[in-house]
């Protein structure tokens, strides 16, 4: 039996209701903006320095801490919080998210958590979990949803969409059988997932390449689809990881 007390998590059906909504007029707002380690996506960092009209190198410098050590397979980018005693995000103002049309993916997603697996066939297997913490109080709202209508009003099927095609990357057979980055390839990890501006430069100048000739869309990327230039990105690091 679970103890929602000590364990805050519980699996949810993608079809089970449950009561929550989010809004400015609940007591709680932005509460859970702070005191959080907020791990970013490659995708978040996508949507957050094109919201901001940021080269990719300037935002990481600005507002990501990326954190590494021997446990972790690669580095982990966290957005930095503030000194303000409240440990609170660099985004929170007191009106709400300052880029709030380009929150992070976990952000929209609060108060459900997504796992996913991907499958020898390519297709990904979703999991999920209902996080309730003591301070949230949108669980004491009416507005019942379940998870697909949730993430829908929340936008989240791009960030989904990008995020589970990273798994071809982290969850690689060759992970699994045991392949440990090197310092090297920790840096391409960082420059072709997070950097993004910085990644098409040196595909553009001929400082990295792909072994085989660009597909359209990937092409496309390199001309500033930022989109296509992460799937690139991704290709680039399986073929750089993992090709003999
Ligand atoms: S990005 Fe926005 S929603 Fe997410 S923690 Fe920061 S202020 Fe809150
Ligand atoms: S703590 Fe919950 S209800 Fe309060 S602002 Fe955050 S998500 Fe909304």
């Amino acid at each position: 039996m679970t103890d929602s007390l000590t364990n805050p998590y519980r699996p949810i059906s993608p079809d089970e209701k449950f009561a929550f909504c989010c809004h400015p007029g609940v007591p709680c707002f932005t509460e859970c903006c702070r005191e959080l380690d907020l791990a970013l996506t490659p995708y978040d960092v996508l949507r957050l320095k094109n919201g901001r009209k940021t080269h990719s190198g300037r935002f990481l410098e600005q507002y990501v801490i990326i954190e590494w050590d021997e446990q972790q397979l690669f580095p982990t980018c966290y957005l930095t919080m503030v000194d303000d005693g409240r440990a609170s995000c660099v985004f929170v103002k007191e009106q709400g998210c300052s880029v709030y049309q380009d929150r992070p993916s976990s952000c929209r997603a609060y108060p459900v958590g997504r796992g996913a697996a991907r499958k020898s066939d390519g297709s990904i297997e979703e999991s999920f979990v209902l996080l309730r913490e003591p301070h949230c109080q949108g669980f004491a709202e009416q507005q019942q949803q379940d998870v697909g209508s949730y993430f829908t009003d929340q936008e989240l099927a791009s960030y989904n969409r990008f995020n589970d095609a990273l798994l071809a990357l982290l969850q690689h057979e060759q992970i699994q059988q045991g392949f440990r980055p090197s310092r090297e390839q920790l840096d391409q990890y960082i420059l072709a997932l997070y950097n993004l501006d910085m990644f098409r430069q040196e595909m553009a100048d001929g400082r990295l390449s792909m072994q085989r000739p660009l597909t359209a869309s990937e092409l496309q990327g390199l001309a500033g689809d930022d989109e296509q230039l992460l799937l690139l990105g991704i290709q680039w690091l399986i073929q750089e990881f993992f090709s003999a």
